[in-house]
């Protein structure tokens, strides 16, 4: 998708309305195997910006169970100071086991939720597109695979994990109840929608629509209200269709490849966006953006922190660096600079070079690298694609 994707009314814009030779980040690298693959996407990154004569001021800040640690709160107003500061945001991933006992205001997911919801991130963009050099990585047939491109396109600050009241009470016959809302309003609808048509008309011009408008009142306005925005630009750009989640979830496996942009709800879209991401392969391949109205978006990969793996240098950063081609494109008007990352990845899996996570058993025609060396590679790989585009 073009940058300009992001200047319709009611769609986020660029964070910098044109390119410029330096750029503040905000660095997150978070926890487990964070750290490393941050190491390694800056490498990356540096020698992107160096082709161009691009440099990049990093600020790293603590977010999730290092910030609790070191901090005593999982968000800490230096990081929420610092992003609002910042060109853009790249983070790495958050949590592990040592917090997971802790109670809900001090647990490393409770920084994620405060940061989007500060930082307005209303908008979750999650590519899920075949790489052909990875197609035996998928569960499903690569005749399934092959070509699927899909974006989904995720409300993130409404729903069911919003909506009050929430909270576990006691009910008039002394039982104990759970309960949660699932509650959109309709400019909530109404931005999210315009994004994803905006995102739909830039890529296949098809978006499908996700709701469970058969039983939920909350579907019915998010149906109504998608229809509406729809008609109000992109009735000639679009072809806007609907699906209930649960054929959704169903077609997903069934025929990816008649997806182009999906557009869902929170607790929707947190579901089938993993699922989407699974067709294509390893978690460890997966960007995202997450963006707001205004200002910096946050870029970071779908994975988790890893901790199973974390300082035994078997992470995999490319899905960390794919998200800082996202940054580039979508948050700092570079978008060449997004396609050479883009680019370089494909490149050194070209060479054969795989983590752990990613090597096929037996394969003669691949070398099994570590994070850093991944990194280097890639970093290399940009320089020596830089120099034949020149
Ligand atoms: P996970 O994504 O961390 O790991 C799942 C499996 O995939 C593990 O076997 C792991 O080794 C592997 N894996 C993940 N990323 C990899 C990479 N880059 N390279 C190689 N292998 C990779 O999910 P999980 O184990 O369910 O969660 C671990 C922690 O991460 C939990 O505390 C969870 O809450 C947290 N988490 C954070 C985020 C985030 O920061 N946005 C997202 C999901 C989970």
């Amino acid at each position: 998708m073009a940058p300009s994707a992001r200047s319709t009314r009611g769609a986020p814009r660029l964070a910098v309305a044109s390119p410029q030779s330096s750029y503040k980040i905000t660095l997150l690298p978070g926890d487990g195997i964070g750290p490393e693959i941050t190491a390694a996407t800056v490498k990356a990154l540096n020698a992107a910006g160096a082709t161009k004569g691009v440099s990049f001021e990093y600020d790293e800040q603590l977010l999730g169970g290092c910030a609790i640690d070191a901090a005593g709160t999982p968000w800490p107003e230096a990081t929420l100071k610092s992003c609002q500061a910042a060109d853009s945001i790249l983070m790495a991933a958050i949590g592990g086991p040592k917090w997971d006992g802790n109670p809900r205001e001090l647990r490393p997911e409770t920084g994620l939720l405060a940061m989007r919801q500060e930082l307005g991130l209303f908008a979750n963009l999650r590519p899920a597109k075949a790489i052909p050099q990875l197609l035996e990585a998928s569960s499903l047939k690569p005749e399934i695979v092959e070509g699927v491109d899909i974006m989904v396109v995720r409300e993130l600050c409404g729903d069911v994990y919003f909506g009050k009241p929430a909270g576990i009470f006691v009910n008039d016959e002394g039982h104990r109840v759970g309960q949660n809302n699932m509650i959109y309003s309709e400019p909530e609808i109404e931005r999210i929608a315009r994004v994803a048509m905006d995102v739909a008309a830039k890529r296949g011009g098809k978006c499908c629509s996700i709701d469970k408008a058969n039983v939920l009142d909350v579907s019915q306005l998010w149906k109504e209200v998608v229809i509406r925005v729809h008609g109000e630009q992109w009735k000639d750009s679009v072809e806007l269709s609907h699906m209930y989640v649960d054929n959704a979830a169903m077609q997903l496996v069934r025929w990816p490849k008649q997806f182009d942009t999906i557009v869902c709800g929170n607790i929707f879209g947190d579901i089938l966006s993993d699922e989407a991401s699974m067709l294509v392969g390893s978690l460890g391949m997966l960007p995202s953006a997450s963006l707001p109205s205004e200002g910096p978006g946050v870029f970071e990969p779908i994975h988790g922190s890893a901790p199973d793996i974390a300082g035994t240098d078997a992470a995999n950063p490319l899905a960390m660096i794919l998200s800082a081609a996202m940054m580039c494109t979508y948050d700092l008007a570079q978008p060449e600079l997004g396609q050479l990352l883009e680019d370089a990845v494909e490149a050194v899996l070209d060479d054969g070079l795989r983590t752990k996570d990613i090597v096929s058993e037996g394969a003669t025609d691949q070398t099994l690298v570590g994070c850093v060396a991944m990194g280097d590679a890639v970093a290399a790989k940009v320089e020596a694609l830089a120099k034949v585009l020149a």
